[in-house]
């Protein structure tokens, strides 16, 4: 088989050659149809995440193992079953639930898997979907997509489930009150089709970069607001009547961090997603004036994904524009979406 793997952070991937594996057990081989490229990748290319004042955690000293097959949000078709593998054969396409656990602690057991401290998802611990196979775990991890093409299934098991999960965490307000979406890349835009799929109503898109809050005008945001002008947090306090009632920040920068607090109204709350990287300064007693509830959210779980599907499947799909790559440009991707150069969502099509 062959993959597109990390052999030293931050360097150009590395075109690998190794024997296809034969699933053992439970597991089950696919042919990778589809993989998406994920802002995250670049995080796990580079090797660090940054964590403010100059501090840097190296991904390598948490586990992550180098070569790695970078690749989380995965479509394949099934070709090989091991002995024990049930509930999906031969021929059968399938999107990949990436984010495994042990199986057995606390959060595993109670379906968060995601949040599992010994996880072994696909693509970050576990080798992902830059190949042309894909080894999975258990068949349990495989779920229907139905008539989904393979390249717009597969940004669901990452930026799909991602935003359906921070979504979810906004509770009743989200059919009530308009929520305030920071980042209109990826994840922006498909927060923005989700929100109107989950019956949200108004959504104020904030982003620096005009092509991006063009891109989420066109795609139904009620306001666009630019997140590098000084009074921003106003802008949006001033339309939304008083503050935010929700804010979900899909990029986790510093500035961004600080609009997201400073435009909330008592009792409001932020769900911070994105791994941009800084840190911030919150003078406390605004916590308990303010009322205000800080949330971080990690992906999805086996549970908000198939809810997903379901949910994309009855309401169509995201108008997230897609661009298909060949695998072989798995490294010139990760390039492009690092110097910002991406609207949408980039998908490796290795067959
Ligand atoms: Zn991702
Ligand atoms: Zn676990």
């Amino acid at each position: 088989m062959i993959s597109f793997d990390v052999c030293e952070c931050g360097a150009p991937l590395r075109r690998m050659e190794r024997p296809t594996p034969t699933p053992t057990g439970n597991e089950v081989l696919l042919k990778v149809l589809a993989a998406g490229v994920c802002h995250s990748d670049v995080h796990i290319w580079e090797g660090y995440y940054d964590m403010g004042g100059g501090r840097k955690i190296q991904l390598t000293e948490r586990g992550i193992n180098l070569p790695l097959t970078m690749g989380h949000e995965n479509v394949g078709e099934v070709v090989a079953l091991g002995p024990q593998a049930t509930g999906v054969k031969i021929g059968d396409r399938r999107l990949v639930f990436p984010w495994i656990g042990c199986g057995e602690c606390k959060v595993c057991r109670e379906d968060e898997e995601q949040l599992c401290m010994a996880a072994r998802s696909l693509g970050v611990y576990r080798n992902g979907g830059y190949a042309d196979h894909l080894l999975v775990p258990h068949p349990r991890y495989l779920l229907e997509i139905g008539d989904i093409p393979p390249e717009r299934a597969a940004p669901l098991a990452c930026s799909g489930v991602t935003t359906y999960g921070a979504l979810k965490k906004l509770g009743p307000v989200l059919k009530q009150e308009p929520v305030v979406i920071i980042g209109a890349g990826g994840l922006g835009l498909m927060a923005l089709a989700l929100h109107k799929a989950m019956g949200g109503t108004g959504a104020i898109v904030v982003d620096i970069d005009p092509a991006k809050r063009d891109a989420a005008k066109a795609a139904g945001a009620t306001a666009t607001i630019d997140g590098a002008a000084p009074d921003a947090h106003k802008q949006i306090i001033k339309l939304t009547n008083g503050g935010a009632w929700s804010v979900v920040d899909l990029v986790g920068a510093a500035s961004t961090v600080k609009i997201g607090t400073d435009c909330l109204i008592k009792g409001g709350k932020l769900i911070v997603v994105g791994l941009f990287g800084g840190s911030v300064t919150i003078s406390t007693p605004t916590i308990p004036l303010k009322a205000m509830t800080i949330q971080g959210s990690y992906v999805g779980s086996l549970t908000e994904l198939k809810e997903l599907i379901a949910l994309v499947r009855r309401t169509g799909l995201p108008s997230v524009p897609i661009g298909k790559r060949p695998l072989a440009e798995a490294g010139a991707a990760l390039n492009d979406l690092k110097a910002g150069k991406v609207v949408g969502r980039l998908v490796l099509m290795p067959h």
